[in-house]
């Protein structure tokens, strides 16, 4: 399905080149300039995008007033939001509650289409040899905490950022054994395996094909490297990826920091509300 470029989005792109390079730290007004809920779709990466970066996976908070902003927005948009997370679908439901959203967990390998409805696990699970290995590889170190997520294992490493390099090795070496099997998702302090075939912009055209998606200009707002490929379908979509807290190669434009895309969500549902 093909969308028609949105004008805003195409003068904006013809006044600044955006697109080809995206802007560092577009104000925020000009983003929501570009954007309207009553036609485009968002998803919404979590962490670093929606939420600040934590220590420790664990310690994220989600403030309550996103939680209202996320609700008036999906109410004004028709239920077109979604969260599209390397988390697991539990934890976003844990953080986010008692709001339900649609949402993929753990980089597309789960997908609930709309609210209240079933998982779907289009990732099957990591074979357990190949968890159990690189839960060693991660135990082995002290700096290192490992989350097994089944379809994925995610080895952090932001307590001791000088791992990395040998961090990266020794999961390479597991990854090796089978490499048209696995993959390894490179993230901030984080190294994450997880089978090839599924990523979050896989997520994202699963989304697009159906209610109350289909027929939008999708948007998809991240941070970090897995979320290029959500920006990658947005744009064959003629939609608009929108890249926090760095430029990140496949954005039109960039929120310098999560608070902003806070504040993003916030006007747009009040913006809406006004327009209703
Ligand atoms: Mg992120």
């Amino acid at each position: 399905m093909t969308h028609p470029v949105p004008p805003a989005l195409r003068e904006f792109g013809a006044a600044t080149g955006a697109g080809a390079t995206a802007l560092l730290d577009t104000p925020i007004h000009e983003v929501e300039a570009l954007l309207d809920p009553s036609t485009n779709a968002f998803f919404f990466d979590v962490d670093g995008t929606l939420i600040d970066i934590a220590p420790h996976p664990d310690a994220v908070e989600v403030p309550a007033s996103l939680i209202r902003d996320l609700t008036a927005l999906s109410e004004v948009a028709n239920g077109a939001i979604a969260l599209v997370s390397g988390r697991a679908a539990d934890v976003l439901d844990r953080l986010f509650a008692p709001m339900s959203l649609a949402l993929s967990g753990i980089h597309g390998a789960q997908m609930r289409r709309v609210p209240g409805a079933a998982l779907e696990q289009p990732g099957a699970p990591l074979d357990p040899a190949v968890r159990a290995d690189l839960s060693g590889v991660g135990d082995a170190h002290s700096g290192v905490l490992v989350e097994d997520k089944g379809a994925s294992v995610a080895l952090h490493y932001r307590n001791d950022p000088a791992l990395g390099p040998r961090l990266e090795e020794e999961i390479a070496r597991i990854v090796a054994r089978d490499p048209r099997g696995l993959t390894v998702l490179p993230g901030r302090m984080v190294f994450e395996v997880k089978r090839r075939g599924y990523d979050k912009g896989a997520a994202v055209r699963a989304f697009m094909d159906a209610p109350p998606f289909a027929g939008r200009i999708p948007v998809f707002l991240g941070d970090d490297v897995t979320d290029e490929a959500g920006f990658a379908a947005v744009r064959e979509m003629h939609g608009i990826a929108i890249s926090v807290g760095r430029r990140l190669p496949g954005a039109d434009v960039t929120l310098p920091h999560a608070q902003d895309v806070r504040a993003l969500v916030k006007r747009l549902a009040r913006s809406a509300e006004r327009r209703v």
